[in-house]
């Protein structure tokens, strides 16, 4: 469909509907609040009350009632000289599993609309007897980020001029976006693709002073993703990106200014924008999204795969609502799936517990695992959520799931519009910590996702179809009491012993597909192209080796085993495993694991050459062959490839002789050269497309030349 400048919509009838619920009022209207305090502590009262001020959030703390059961957050709009303007509501309550350090209790008060001013009270309960209230603090609320004054800083969304009333529409997301475009050199706005009803697929790139300009060089700054909104009717996380948006565009700050300057960061607003615009979950097809990530049989998750590919993230979030009133604020999961590399559930896990589970317990928002509370059906192993996806494509990330009802510890939230302000500003400051946590923890991330990456190359140990990591309890009564589900594989989910690659015929290949919309799907062909896996195109089929960095996810796809695959390929096992003595002669298809080659090995032209944790006594050569992967090995000489015709591949080896490769015109495949030690001299040269690292360096002892002087 056409998108244009919206009509302007008049909405005093839709912002009566606002005003807030009432309960238990305590202090009377025109009342000086303060007049309620008492000169001198009684018993049980909470003192210590302080209220910092955040976007769209304050966060109360104090100084914790021994044996309180749980504590009431009190809050009363004010005017100027703190006169109450209207009926004081509890809207918070704050209980011992919100945080991880009981010791110093926090609560992040939302749902107000920011800039009003309110005083705001704490009482202790023992049991469900409330002890008196702390003395009241008074304070003014942000205004929404950005000087009205000042161009750029002064757009506004559709959900802010509407005080949460409406959410911003597709018109008006596509016109704001432009306008931050338009005003921020920060910024580039790039179409990643167009959704079933051809709605454009807009990403936001933002670098200081200016985003880099091609993907390949956004990739080179080792960039973060946040995706915003994929089911349509979860939109809170969505009015925060695009705040956000406002903020990263425009803000002056030094911590804006510094992250900025070190990284990119990549915002895709809406995937679902026809799903958006019906408010329901899945696209104008009715496919659930976030069951399609590794399918891809719909544009819409193709285009952000194909993102992955080309801008390469090494972190990402990936926004929803959660239908679950008794869960925390902001429920997370980091991929689970048992493919996924230890070393990215780890770091994943870190970012959640050992970040915001801390920073949460500071500023008063509840994470806690997504799962929790009853949620057993969900957070699970299918690799087609974004989630394990992200993860088997080495990228440290998390789920966030915006409660959407209020609950029992938000009991102002009746009031939809404070409702939808408490889950945009809880989204806001977790995109927020996650660009923290990114600025902080990037060495970590960055050798978390080398060593996965070398992992996945070597091919070892068994693959699993279905089936997740455990998620350790966080110990209670904190976060994570009640986790999900463990959600272990079953033993027809397990394949001990992996192949060494997938061989498709051309039917199963090139040949035409029934799963997209309308019963036209993008064959496997290309699919495998918008992951960028490698494959080699031999006499006798497509054979794609699973010595590559999304080992994890290829089978998921290829074999008969996996619980939603494409094709049922054959499974192509090694062709050796033992100890070859003498030269060896490479023509055909050759798969060499865990073995050992005294003697030099020559791979012939046309011939597929695949070798993973196996030590060969060198030299290799490979002249004109169809593919060459060489991962986890060991070569005591020279290595010499050139005029390969498909695909090159050398990963975590250790190379004694010196390295070239040159005259590889493998046609749309990027030659790989990540993690290798190589002794000698290391050069390349006439290669096209040229060479990349996918952000793993080689360690050379000698010098760089050519196309990898700089890998
Ligand atoms: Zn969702």
């Amino acid at each position: 469909m056409r998108i244009r400048r919206p009509t302007v919509v008049v909405l005093s009838t839709l912002l009566a509907a606002t005003l807030g619920t009432v309960t238990a009022p305590s202090t009377a209207l025109g009342q000086p609040a303060s007049a309620l305090q008492t000169a001198v502590a009684e018993p049980n009262q909470v003192s210590g009350l302080t209220v910092t001020q955040a976007d769209g959030y304050a966060t109360l703390a104090w100084t914790p009632v021994e044996g309180a059961t749980d504590y009431q957050i009190e809050r009363t709009p004010v005017d100027a000289g703190n006169v109450a303007t209207g009926p004081a509501v509890v809207v918070g309550v704050w209980r011992p599993n919100r945080q991880i350090n009981n010791e110093s209790p926090t609560f992040a008060d939302a749902g107000f609309s920011p800039g009003d001013r309110f005083q705001w009270r704490v009482r202790a309960r023992f049991d469900t007897t409330a002890q008196p209230y702390s003395t009241p603090v008074s304070g003014t609320t942000l205004s929404p980020w950005g000087d009205p004054n000042v161009p750029g800083e002064s757009l506004r969304t559709q959900w802010e001029t509407t005080k949460a009333a409406q959410y911003t529409s597709d018109v008006e997301e596509y016109a704001y976006t432009a306008e931050v475009d338009r005003l921020s050199e920060r910024v580039r706005v790039v179409e990643i693709g167009r959704t079933v009803l051809n709605r454009p697929i807009n990403m936001l790139v933002f670098g200081y002073p200016t985003p880099p300009t091609t993907a390949q060089a956004v990739a080179a700054t080792s960039p973060l993703a946040i995706n915003c909104n994929v089911h349509g009717n979860e939109p809170g996380d969505r009015e925060a990106c695009l705040v956000l948006a406002r903020k990263l565009a425009f803000g002056k700050d030094a911590k804006t200014v510094d992250l900025l300057s070190h990284t990119t960061v990549l915002i895709v607003p809406t995937i679902n924008g026809d799903g958006r615009a019906a408010n329901t979950r899945g696209n104008s097809t009715g496919q659930d999204l976030n069951r399609d990530y590794s399918l891809i049989r719909q544009p819409e998750t193709a285009a952000y795969v194909r993102m992955l590919r080309d801008y390469r993230p090494v972190a990402g979030y990936d926004g929803h609502e959660y239908g679950n009133s008794t869960a925390g604020d902001l429920p997370m999961l980091p991929p689970r799936h048992q493919n996924v590399a230890k070393q990215i559930f780890d770091e994943s896990m870190d970012m959640i517990e050992g970040h915001m589970y801390v920073q949460g317990a500071k500023d008063g928002w509840w994470a806690c695992p997504y799962g929790c509370e009853g949620g057993s059906g969900v957070g699970l192993s299918e690799e087609t959520i974004l989630r394990n996806t992200l993860g088997l494509k080495n990228t440290v990330n998390s789920l966030l799931e915006l409660r959407s009802s209020g609950g029992q510890t938000r009991p102002d939230e009746g009031n939809s519009a404070n409702n939808r302000r408490r889950k945009t500003y809880s989204a806001f400051w977790t995109f927020s910590q996650f660009l923290d946590y990114h600025r902080a923890s990037l060495p970590a991330i960055k050798q978390a996702r080398s060593e996965a990456i070398e992992f996945q190359a070597s091919n070892t140990g068994r693959l699993v179809f279905r089936g997740s990591r455990p998620i350790p309890l966080h110990p209670a009564p904190h976060p994570g009491e009640a986790g999900p589900r463990d959600d272990l594989p079953e033993p027809e989910m397990i394949l001990d012993n992996a192949p060494c690659a997938y061989k498709l015929t051309e039917e199963q290949y090139n040949g035409a597909r029934t799963d997209g919309p309308g019963g036209v799907g993008a064959t496997v062909a290309q699919r495998i192209a918008a992951h960028g896996w490698k494959v080699v195109k031999a006499a006798d089929g497509y054979y794609v080796p699973l010595a590559q960095p999304e080992r994890g996810l290829i089978p998921l796809l290829l074999d008969a085993q996996g619980a939603e695959e494409w094709v049922d390929g054959q499974r192509v096992y090694p062709t050796s495993t033992g100890r070859h003595n003498g030269p060896l002669s490479v023509s055909g298809f050759t798969c060499i694991s865990g073995g050992t080659v005294n003697g030099p090995v020559t791979v012939r032209p046309g011939a597929v050459f695949i070798a993973t944790g196996t030590t060969i006594s060198g030299p290799v050569s490979a002249t004109g062959a169809a593919g060459f992967f060489l991962a986890n090995s060991t070569v005591r000489g020279p290595v010499q490839i050139s005029g390969t015709t498909n695909a090159v591949s050398l990963v975590d080896n250790r190379i004694s002789g010196p390295v070239a490769l040159s005259v590889n015109n493998t046609g749309s495949d990027v030659p790989l050269l990540a993690g290798n030690a190589v002794s000698g001299p290391l050069s390349c040269s006439l290669n096209s497309p040229a060479p990349t690292n996918l952000g793993v360096p080689n360690q050379v002892n000698g010098p760089r030349a050519g196309q990898c002087a700089a890998l």
